[in-house]
C-alpha cells in the first residue's frame, strides 16, 4: 500500500505547484512529481515538471522584461528590493511554515535559513553604489576613460533542497538588482518557498518576467543549459551534477559559476576549550540533521587526550539529542528530507562498520512517536576513522560525525588538503599563532577560528576550493556583483573643432 493509499487520499486530489511565469502562476502541464512531509512521511502535493512549452514561455517572458528592466534606474531597483525585504518579514512564519513542511528542519532553523537571505537582499538595496563604475581622467591627452557594469540578460539559478529559500536568495536578489532577468529552477523536494517568493516580489513591484520560477528537474536544467539566450548560470548542488553542469554550461558560452559538495572538517587542538568546542560541533554536526554544506562531519582530535575528552562529552550530548517534527521548536533536529536519503545513511553507517570504525553512538534505531513513517535517524558518531574509509571520503549529508585521531597539526592540515572538498574548516585554539597558520595555509575557501560554521556575511562572498566549486567567483557579495555583470571600458576624446590632426601610424601610448 502506498504511503498515498494508507492515508486514504487519492493521487488525483493532490494540489499540483505550477510555475511562476510573466508575473503570475501558471498551473503545470505534463509530468509531475510528488513532495512528501518528511516528518509523516506522506506525499502532500505535487510539483509539475516543465517542459518545453512552459520553458519556452518562461524564455520569452525574461527576453521581453530585460530591456526595460536593464534601463531601469538601480535606485529603482533598490526600493524595490526594499519593499521585497519588508513583505519577507511580514510573511516570515509563512514562509518558514513552507520550509518545515517540506524540507522538514525544525522551524527556528527555517527562521535562520531566512534570515541569511534577507541580508543578502538588504545588500542588493546598496546596488546603486555597488554598480558604481571606475572614471579615469586624462587618460592620454584630453582622454578621459571609464568602466561600467552591465547586466548580462537573462540568468538562471538551479538550486538544490536543503535551503529553499536560502540559497536561491545567494542568487536572485543581486542578479536582478545588477539589470537581469532571472529563471530559477529550484529543487522539486520542497518548490514552494520559491513561488511564494516570487509572488512577493511581485507584490514589492517587480515589473512582470523579471523574475521566473520553473519547476522541473534534468530535463528542466538540460532546456536551461541549451538554450543560447540564457546567459549565465548560477548552480548549488552536489559535486557531480555541479561538475557537469559547469563543462555543458560552459561548452555552450555562457558563464557558469556551480557550487558542489563538501567534506567539512574542524580541529580540536589541545588547547581549545573543549566544551565550547563540543557546542560548537553538536550544532555544526547535527543542526539540520547534517544536511548543510558548512555541517562539519569531520572532528580531526589533536592528541589522544582531547580525543577521549571530546567523545565522551560528544557522546553524552548526541544521547540527550531531541528528534522529532520540525513544526515542534523543542527538537534539535527533524528528518532527513526523503526514505532514499535515509537509507543511504543507514548503508554508509554499515560500511563504516566494515571498514573498521568504532560506531560509538547509532541513531539507526530511532522511533518517533506519532510519527513512524517520517524520514527519521538519530545523531550517529563513529570513532577510530581512518583516511580511506568511504564514510570518511564521501559527503554523507546528513548526522553522522566522523573523529580522526592525529598527533598534531601539521598532520591535521595534511588530511584536510589532501581531501578532494574545500568548502568549510575550522580550528578550536586558544593559540594566535595556530590559528594564523591554520589559516594561511589551510586550502579551504572558508575558514574559522572557534567558529564552527564560517558561513561569510552578505557583504563578503561565499563558495568553496577545490571540487566544492567549479568556477572563478563565488555567490554573493562583491564577486555576484561581477557574476552577474559585463565590464565595457569607453575612451573618449572631444578634439578642438579648430584643430587639423595628422594621422598617426604608430600604436596610440598615453
Ligand atoms: P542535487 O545535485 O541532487 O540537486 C541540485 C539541483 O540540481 C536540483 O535543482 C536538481 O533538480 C538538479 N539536478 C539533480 N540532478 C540533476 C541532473 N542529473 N542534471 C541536471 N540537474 C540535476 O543536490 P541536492 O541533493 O538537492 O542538494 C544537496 C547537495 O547540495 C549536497 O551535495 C550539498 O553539499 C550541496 N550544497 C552545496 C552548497 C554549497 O554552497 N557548496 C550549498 C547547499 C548545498
Amino acid at each position: 500500500m502506498s504511503s498515498l493509499e494508507s492515508a486514504g487520499i487519492e493521487a488525483a486530489d493532490l494540489p499540483v505547484l505550477g510555475h511562476y511565469i510573466d508575473g503570475k502562476e501558471v498551473p503545470g502541464e505534463g509530468r509531475s512529481c510528488d513532495v512528501f512531509d518528511p516528518a509523516t512521511g506522506q506525499v502532500s502535493k505535487k510539483v509539475a515538471l516543465a517542459d518545453a512549452d512552459s520553458f519556452e514561455r518562461t524564455v520569452y517572458s525574461a527576453q521581453s522584461a530585460f530591456p526595460a528592466w536593464r534601463h531601469t534606474p538601480p535606485q529603482k531597483r533598490a526600493q524595490i528590493m526594499f519593499r521585497f525585504k519588508q513583505l519577507l518579514e511580514e510573511h516570515a512564519d509563512e514562509i518558514c511554515q513552507l520550509i518545515t513542511s517540506e524540507h522538514g528542519k525544525v522551524l527556528d532553523d527555517a527562521r535562520g535559513e531566512l534570515g541569511r537571505g534577507i541580508e543578502v537582499v538588504e545588500y542588493a538595496c546598496g546596488i546603486s553604489e555597488l554598480l558604481k563604475g571606475e572614471f579615469s581622467k586624462n587618460a592620454g591627452p584630453d582622454i578621459d576613460s571609464w568602466s561600467e557594469f552591465q547586466p548580462l540578460g537573462i540568468v538562471a539559478g538551479i538550486t538544490p533542497f536543503n535551503f529553499p529559500a536560502m540559497v536561491p536568495m545567494w542568487m536572485f536578489p543581486l542578479a536582478i538588482a545588477c539589470g537581469n532577468t532571472f529563471i530559477l529552477k529550484p529543487s522539486e523536494r520542497d518548490p514552494s518557498p520559491a513561488i511564494l517568493m516570487a509572488k512577493l516580489l511581485s507584490e514589492a513591484g517587480l515589473p512582470d518576467g523579471v523574475f521566473n520560477v520553473l519547476n522541473g528537474d534534468k530535463e528542466t536544467v538540460d532546456l536551461i543549459l541549451n538554450d543560447e539566450r540564457i546567459q549565465a548560470v548560477s548552480f548549488v548542488g552536489s559535486t557531480p551534477i555541479a561538475e557537469s553542469i559547469y563543462q555543458k554550461g560552459t561548452d555552450a558560452g555562457k558563464r557558469v559559476q556551480a557550487l558542489g559538495g563538501a567534506k567539512n572538517h574542524a580541529v580540536i587542538m589541545p588547547d581549545a576549550d573543549v566544551d565550547n568546542a563540543v557546542s560548537a560541533l553538536m550544532g555544526a554536526a547535527y543542526g539540520s540533521c547534517g544536511e548543510r554544506c558548512m555541517a562539519i562531519s569531520v572532528a580531526v582530535c589533536v592528541g589522544e587526550e582531547v580525543a577521549d575528552k571530546v567523545v565522551t562529552r560528544l557522546e553524552n550530548r548526541i544521547k540527550e539529542l531531541k528528534v522529532g517534527p520540525g513544526t515542534d521548536t523543542s527538537n534539535d533536529m527533524g528528518p532527513l528530507i526523503t526514505k532514499e536519503a535515509l537509507q543511504r545513511i543507514h548503508s554508509y553507517i554499515e560500511q563504516g562498520l566494515e571498514q573498521g570504525a568504532e560506531l560509538v553512538v547509532d541513531g539507526r534505531n530511532l522511533l518517533v512517536s506519532g510519527y513512524e513513517n517520517g524520514f527519521f535517524v538519530g545523531g550517529c558518531l563513529f570513532d577510530e576513522v581512518t583516511a580511506g574509509m568511504s564514510i570518511y571520503t564521501d559527503e554523507i549529508f546528513g548526522p553522522v560525525l566522523c573523529i580522526v585521531r592525529v598527533k598534531d597539526l601539521d598532520e591535521a592540515m595534511m588530511l584536510i588538503n589532501r581531501h578532494e572538498y574545500g568548502n568549510g574548516t575550522c580550528v578550536f585554539t586558544r593559540d594566535g599563532e595556530t590559528a594564523r597558520y591554520f589559516t594561511d595555509n589551510i586550502q579551504v575557501g572558508m575558514v574559522g577560528v572557534n567558529v564552527a560554521l564560517p558561513v561569510p556575511v552578505a557583504s563578503q562572498s561565499f563558495g568553496g576550493w577545490k571540487r566544492s566549486l567549479f568556477g572563478d567567483l563565488y555567490v554573493y557579495g562583491p564577486d555576484a556583483v561581477r557574476f552577474y555583470t559585463r565590464r565595457k571600458t569607453m575612451t573618449q576624446r572631444w578634439p578642438a573643432s579648430n584643430k587639423t590632426e595628422k594621422a598617426k601610424f604608430s600604436f596610440p601610448a598615453s
